[in-house]
């Protein structure tokens, strides 16, 4: 018997011609991910993802790795041994000890993959579980509403014995990679984080961008934000993060616009200079991080007046949720302690103390009129920094 690791994808089973090359892409990615951890193998059949040949020591922190990837349901340890029915019996026995020495009601679901196998599914389950039934007196056979379900998968290259229930969930999603790329505008805040999760989840790859006003916005603000990266890092692998000097800008606008129309004009840089570095570095669209309502600046005509000023698509994930639900999000994915943070971002330091809630798009160009917007964004896009951020 050895300890071996078994995880399942989700979505790619939809895709019929294309499937080899998902997985393909999914195996890649584990090995990836896994590369600083141990050196593996990693095989996918029938659905099914095999992680073997890794270090044995490793097993759980593999299986915590594997939970962030994108593309996999579940993950779970399970032995493996030969497939004769006194093997796999003697294997349960032993290898699960643990969780069915107690008082439980439970059952064996048997799968044959291997047709050759001379039992059919419900004679390994049934030999099988009456064997353990013998073996632990607190087990209780009990085939609907099992506690523990004892799972028997006879394979190829032998029988796989592992407890459904102990199953990690995995993240779900496509695999990173299969769709293009997209550039998330990432401030400090609960939302923005969530939001390229959410399109990574889908296989995206991701590029961010921050605007940041030095010395408006302090050193540590600037920390939060890679900090930030690191996290959605740790789902997507690195990530390239673009820190754009926003302070002139700013200066700008609040010197030559009247303050209702602050944020909103701040906004429409913000989506210019991003559709630009988007561009340059091959992103097919721009992420941001607005729900509807949220602030004067979400309401629908502010997203109309902020949005008009690009031709590429604009995901925002978070549009229709409630802010509750993107912090139980930002708590789930880990952002939120950092997000909470309370370092300044640049808009918060430029608040108007009325902003414009019915915005229209001429008296937002004509107030824009007095700036020299294309040598703002020339001058902002010269001194951009590059940072490469790696999962913590
Ligand atoms: P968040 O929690 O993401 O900061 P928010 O509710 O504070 O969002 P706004 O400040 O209106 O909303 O910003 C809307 C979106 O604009 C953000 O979700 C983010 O995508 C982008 N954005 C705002 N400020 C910045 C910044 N300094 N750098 C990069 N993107 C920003
Ligand atoms: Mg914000």
């Amino acid at each position: 018997m050895k300890e071996t690791i078994l995880a399942k994808y989700g979505e790619i089973i939809l895709k019929r011609g294309n499937r080899p090359r998902f997985e393909k892409l999914l195996a890649d990615n584990i090995k990836y991910a896994l590369k600083n951890i141990t050196s593996c193998r990693v095989t996918v059949r029938q659905a099914t993802v095999y992680v073997e040949e890794f270090d044995i020591e490793k097993i759980d922190l593999i299986v915590e790795r594997m939970s962030l990837i994108f593309g996999l349901v579940s993950i779970t340890k399970a032995a493996l041994c030969e497939k004769d029915m006194p093997t796999i019996i003697k294997t349960a026995t032993e290898y699960l000890r643990d969780d069915l020495d107690v008082n439980a009601r439970f059952k064996v679901e048997a799968k044959r993959a291997d047709k050759s196998f001379p039992m059919t599914s419900t004679e390994v389950a049934i030999e099988l579980g009456g064997e353990l039934d013998e073996a632990f007196p607190g087990l209780v056979c009990d085939v609907h509403e099992p506690e523990i379900t004892v799972k028997c998968e006879i394979r190829e290259v032998g029988a796989y014995i592992y407890i459904a229930e102990k199953k990690i969930p995995g993240q779900g999603g496509m695999p990173i990679g299969s769709s293009s790329k997209a550039t998330l505008l990432l401030s400090g805040g609960i939302d923005s984080p969530v939001a390229g999760h959410m399109i990574a989840k889908r296989g995206v790859t991701i590029d961010a961008v921050n605007f940041f006003s030095f010395p408006y916005t302090s050193e540590r603000a600037k920390e939060k934000v890679i900090e930030l990266a690191s996290i959605i890092a740790r789902y997507t692998s690195k990530i390239k993060l673009y820190i754009v000097p926003f302070t002139e800008i700013q200066l700008a606008i609040r010197e030559k616009c009247p303050e209702e129309y602050m944020t909103l004009i701040m906004r429409r840089f913000m989506m210019r200079i991003s559709e630009k570095l988007a561009l340059d570095h091959g992103s097919k669209a721009l992420i941001t991080g607005e729900s509807v309502g949220q602030v004067a600046s979400q309401t629908l005509a502010a997203l109309d007046v902020t949005n008009a000023v690009v031709d590429m698509p604009i995901l925002q994930p978070l549009i229709g949720m409630d802010k509750i639900e993107v912090i139980d999000r930002a708590v789930s994915i880990g952002t939120y302690d950092t997000s909470i943070l309370p370092y300044e971002d640049c808009c918060t330091v430029f608040t108007p103390k009325h902003p414009k809630v019915n915005p229209k798009r001429r008296d937002v160009e004509r107030v824009e009129a007095a700036l020299d917007v294309e040598a703002l964004e020339r001058a902002a896009l010269s001194d951009v920094e590059l940072i490469e951020v790696y999962p913590e």
